[in-house]
């Protein structure tokens, strides 16, 4: 827009009414948007093209600019991409609403209202969700340090979304995970260490064989395990050889010796439960997706912005390094 077509603007906004005015603050919002998506694009913010997604190919030549974006031509295979090939972000329009939409996940909206602020179809609002999440899924730390408290949660099964249940519906009001049965339910490992590092995984049979893999990178020779007593992880302490502190779940012990104890574990479990009420349930299969959205805000202390979900978005989704910032 010229600044000649700016001042012109500003006059006549004080004739417009309030739906008038709101629409050209959007529009002029919209803008800045593309504007900003672009420049994240095409400037050094991400990693620049270096290969050939296809062939790795490192032979490429510039190929014109299409919707705001660089694209590049391969001169071994000869195929075109851009800067979004290969990233979660990829085919995706609408360029200039992702910013908004980004404050919208971050405002834990719900698909429908995030829908309507966008001003985009509540299915778009839905695929960006979790194409802006996917990248997220893949940050989980390494390892924990000191003392890591671990306890495990467990979720319904859920299809929510599906247009045919697979499973019996289930009686009003029996919410209890007492009349879920066993197989239709899902667990989540949570392990969190003193210094709030956060892994959280999910499991259809929660046994100590299927929790081993994860846990043996985790936890060290020098961690502190602490959990209560069930059979899963005592099994896997002995096997390990992993100090383990252990609480008497029969006395309902809580803390032993000022220092083991798993109240931070609970605490990030019921927080992330009151954050999740406001989706009414998710789909199991969408489940991975909230828990790494929920971890996610949770390691900036909930002062993450909207620009560092858009550019974690923007990564390939090769790219798989912990806590790259
Ligand atoms: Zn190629």
């Amino acid at each position: 827009m010229k600044s000649q077509n700016i001042v012109e603007l500003i006059g006549v906004i004080g004739e417009l009414n309030t739906k008038n005015y709101s629409l050209l603050k959007e529009a002029i919002e919209k803008r800045d948007s593309i504007k900003f998506v672009s420049r994240l694009l095409n400037n050094d913010l991400i990693e620049k093209i270096e290969c050939c997604p296809y062939c790795k190919s490192k032979s490429l030549y510039k190929w014109g600019v299409r919707n705001d974006l660089q694209r590049y031509k391969c001169k071994k295979c000869e195929r075109t991409f851009n800067t979004l090939t290969g990233t979660p972000l990829a085919h995706l329009h609408k360029k200039g609403r992702w910013l908004s939409y980004a404050k919208c996940i971050l405002d834990g909206l719900s698909v429908r209202k995030a829908a309507s602020k966008c001003g985009v179809h509540r299915n778009t609002s839905f695929r960006w969700r979790h194409r802006f999440l996917k990248n997220v899924n893949k940050i989980k730390p390494d390892r924990l340090y000191g003392i890591a408290e671990v306890n495990e949660h467990v979720f319904a099964w859920s299809e929510k979304g599906c247009k045919r249940l697979k499973r019996e519906p289930r009686r009003r009001g029996y919410k209890s995970l007492k009349y879920i049965p066993h197989d239709k339910r899902v667990f989540t490992l949570f392990c969190r260490d003193r210094g709030q590092n956060t892994y959280d995984n999910i499991y259809y049979r929660f046994s100590t064989n299927n929790i081993t893999p994860a846990l043996d990178k985790l936890i060290t020779k020098d961690t502190l395990f602490c959990s209560q007593n069930k059979a899963v992880y005592l099994k896997y302490t002995k096997e390990n050889e992993v100090r383990h502190g252990v609480l008497n779940l029969a006395i309902k012990e809580t803390v032993k010796k000022d220092i083991v104890h798993i109240e931070n574990v609970i605490k990030y479990q019921v927080d992330l439960q009151v954050w999740m009420e406001r989706f009414r349930g998710v789909a199991t299969k969408y489940l991975q997706n909230y828990l790494s959205w929920y971890r996610e805000m949770d390691e900036f202390d909930f002062k993450i912005s909207p620009e560092q979900i858009l550019l974690r978005a923007m990564r390939p989704e090769r790219y798989n390094t912990n806590h790259f910032r």
